[in-house]
């Protein structure tokens, strides 16, 4: 689905719109002028095939996706990162720590074994290997074809967690996985590298960026006006208060 001249949402899960796979997250393409960039890879299986689909039927051939960034290792946005690269030839980006965990898949450090266990999972779901050519550090700049893109850490939701991004005629656009929902919500787990503190520093400073796109990792995605969301949560936090909870 086309969302700007350069931006196509082409993954969404049961929890969106539905257009791939169960569980995935929403995944973004960017035409970067010839090369394609995706954003986040969905769960894999049946999911990645659809987003594949979606790629097609918005025009964009997946051989020209030369990269998958991830921003984060849970499985909604990383389990598809393997098989899609496996298909477009593409190389698959994230921070390091993130690199560390998908690379081996390990279901401790994903946390897959404990979602598995309160059953935001199928028991047979495995989480994919997947190799990782670049490990981008905080504040690294990115240059995609036409675009330049900057990748932040921001931990907190889970640790190694990262946003990205560029600047066009339309504005700022930030992919910022589940650091924030629409509504200026967010998503505190129970999972062992869960961090609040270190999630609301994430928001303060990607706050500071005042995306106009604001394009989260679930939730729907905005095209105007973006940080009014961050807003959202700023205000709760400036009355000592933590953000509103998407669950
Ligand atoms: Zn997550």
């Amino acid at each position: 689905m086309r969302l700007t001249q350069r931006l196509y949402w082409v993954g969404s899960g049961a929890s969106g719109l539905f257009i791939s796979g169960r569980y995935d997250c929403n995944v973004y393409a960017v035409d970067c002028g010839g090369p394609i960039l995706l954003v986040d890879a969905g769960a894999g299986g049946a999911g990645a095939a659809a987003i594949l689909e979606n790629l097609r039927s918005d025009g964009l051939h997946p051989q020209r996706v030369a990269h998958i960034f991830l921003t984060h290792k849970h499985a909604d946005h990383a389990g598809g990162a393997a098989a899609l690269a496996r298909e477009t030839g593409a190389t698959v980006a994230c921070s390091q720590e993130t690199a560390t965990a998908i690379s081996t898949a390990d279901p401790a450090l994903t946390s897959l074994e404990i979602a598995k266990k309160a059953g935001l999972y199928d028991p047979d779901y495995t989480l994919e290997p997947c190799s990782i050519g670049l490990a981008l550090a905080d504040d690294e700049e990115w240059a995609i074809g036409e675009l330049t893109f900057r990748h932040y850490l921001t931990p907190g939701h889970c640790a190694g967690h990262s946003a990205l991004a560029f600047r066009d005629e339309n504005g700022l656009h930030l992919f910022c996985g589940d650091t924030l929902f629409s509504g200026g919500r967010i998503l505190l787990q129970n999972i062992p590298d869960c961090d609040l503190q270190a999630h609301l520093r994430s928001l303060g400073r990607l706050h500071d960026l005042r995306p106009e796109l604001f394009l989260p990792g679930h939730t729907m995605p905005c095209l105007r006006e973006g940080w009014r969301h961050f807003e959202a949560a700023a205000a709760r936090m400036a009355r000592l208060l933590v953000p509103e909870s998407y669950r």
